[in-house]
């Protein structure tokens, strides 16, 4: 930027030239931006693995606490069946015979259900080892992607970090040249439409003084067009989109031939 003819700009100028250095900041942002995003996004996948592993683990842990209850289970039922055993052979009537057989059969039937119970759930525990398993192997490989996005990162940072800077530095400037009510605006709309707050003036036909708005295509008042075309420093705006117009240089020339 020439700083001798700073005194001569106007405020379409120094709006123009911040559009300009606004647009290449956002540019060079959205790059870095895009990065972070990659890396956030292989962050998510990564941890959503680790909870359902580490979901999986609790569930085993679980499981193996039941296991064990029903293992204690089923040392109590031992320990009574061979009680009854013994009081099968110190039986001396038959009747008191068939009363301790049924009772031991009840227990028996009672163990065998407990096993079967157990044996389920060892079962449940052998699932969850091979879906840890699986889920571990993922995961060393997701490992990879993320520490690659991490890398990438790191690696733009150090490439776009100093433009960046450097630009922001020049934004600052170019913004510092625009009255603050007009620098609202600007960047307002900046930030609604990705940067692209202004918008040059297209000629659909002079002859008929049919003109247009560059972004939004809307037909603009010829009244609008004579307020840009004086230089005015009072912003003119699309009526559909409310970017701010400017003119280019050849539509001006064009429009001073007659
Ligand atoms: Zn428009």
């Amino acid at each position: 930027m020439t700083h001798v003819s700073e005194n001569c700009m106007t405020l379409m100028d120094n709006l123009l030239n911040l559009y300009r250095v606004d647009m290449q900041v956002r540019g060079l942002r959205s790059r870095l931006e895009s990065a972070e995003r990659y890396l956030k996004a292989q962050n998510k996948l990564f941890d959503d693995l680790t909870a359902q592993r580490d979901e999986l683990v609790s569930r085993k842990k679980q499981l193996q606490a039941t296991i064990a209850n029903l293992e204690s289970e089923i040392a109590s039922i031992d320990q009574k069946l061979e009680k009854f055993r013994g009081d099968l052979n110190a039986s001396s009537t038959s009747k008191q015979y068939n009363a301790v057989l049924t009772e031991l059969n009840t227990v028996k039937l009672e163990r065998s259900k407990t096993e079967d119970r157990m044996i389920e759930e060892m079962e449940r525990v052998e699932q969850i080892d091979k879906d840890i398993a699986s889920l571990e192997a993922q995961l060393i490989e997701r490992q990879k992607v993320r520490d690659h996005a991490e890398r990438e990162l790191a690696e733009k940072r150090t490439e776009i970090g100093e433009r960046l800077a450097e630009l922001e530095r020049e934004r600052a400037e170019a913004a510092s040249a625009v009255p603050a009510s007009e620098l609202e605006v600007f960047d307002k709309l900046a930030d609604d439409y990705e940067g692209e707050a202004m918008a040059n003036i297209e000629v659909i036909d002079k002859r008929r003084r049919e003109y247009a708005c560059g972004a939004c295509n809307i037909h603009l008042p010829f009244e609008q067009i004579s307020v840009l075309k004086g230089r005015s420093d009072t912003l003119v705006r699309c009526t559909a989109c409310r970017r701010i117009l400017y003119m280019q240089d050849e539509t001006r020339e064009s429009l001073a031939k007659k």
